[in-house]
């Protein structure tokens, strides 16, 4: 089955809004300039700067999204935003689960499985991270522990509901590190969580959802990793901050 390949970017709190103006823009124009269309191209940009940058894409092929939002529907939670309002603002993307929201955040697999829960109810598409921290790598038991923080946050959902979600495998040692995964790496764990999902909502299921790698993708490794089997396309931190960077990652998926 051929998925379609999804180049997000993850601009973490990074930019002035005159500087996500002036990114966006540049997105804009080199992705109508260079690329085929081939690949989605995604900006989970910071909250207050959602609703230019959805301002600036409308009309192009440019999606927009967030990067968190809150479990509860509204009410009595300071600094929080809910789903309804990316929903009401029309962002149709949202980062859950995030491995610097569960580092920093305490966001752990229950939190996360009623992020994902409000997310689909409100009918956007969640971007759900998993991914291990270096010393789970190093005990190898990487795969037991990615396969627990799919189930933890997904298992509960109806088919229906799963094949609406997108998946980022996130090496937390290949965050922001510059040691990127192995192709061979990232085949290996993307192959995993889809056979694990096979294995829960059988193959048709596993084979219809977008599983993204993330962790230190750049415009010279993006191509090589891209073209594994399992792997359908990438979520990009710090290269997603330089358009000409964000836009040669995207060539590498078309
Ligand atoms: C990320 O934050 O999702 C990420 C993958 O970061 P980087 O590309 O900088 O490693």
């Amino acid at each position: 089955m051929t998925r379609p390949k999804i180049v997000a970017g993850n601009w973490k709190m990074n930019k002035t809004a005159e500087e996500a103006k002036a990114l966006t823009a540049d997105v804009i124009n080199l992705s109508r300039a260079e690329l085929k269309g081939k690949a989605k191209l995604i900006l989970c940009v910071p909250f207050p700067f959602l609703m230019q940058t959805r301002a600036q894409t409308d009309g192009s092929a440019v999606g927009v999204g967030a990067q968190n939002c809150s479990e509860h529907d509204s009410g009595a939670y300071t600094g929080e935003v809910s789903a309804t309002m990316l929903k009401s603002a029309g962002i149709p993307y949202v980062i859950l689960g995030h491995s610097e929201r569960r580092q920093y955040f305490g966001e752990n697999g229950p939190l996360l499985a009623k992020k994902v829960d409000k997310v689909l109810a409100t009918g956007l598409t969640p971007i759900f991270c998993c991914g291990e921290p270096l010393e789970i790598r190093e005990k190898g038991t990487h795969e037991t522990l990615v396969k627990e923080q799919v189930q933890q946050s997904l298992f509960h959902l109806s088919a229906d509901d799963l094949k609406k979600v997108i998946i980022a495998y996130e090496p937390v040692w290949a965050i922001g590190t510059g040691k990127t995964a192995s192709s061979q790496q990232a085949q290996e764990m993307h192959a995993v969580i889809r056979k694990h999902i096979a294995g829960k909502y059988g193959d048709a299921v596993a084979q219809s959802i977008p599983i993204l790698y993330g962790g230190s993708v750049k415009p010279d490794n993006a191509k090589e990793l891209f073209a594994c089997q399992d792997v359908d396309g990438g979520l990009v931190g710090g290269a997603s901050l330089k358009a000409r960077d964000f836009i040669d990652i995207a060539k590498g998926a078309e």
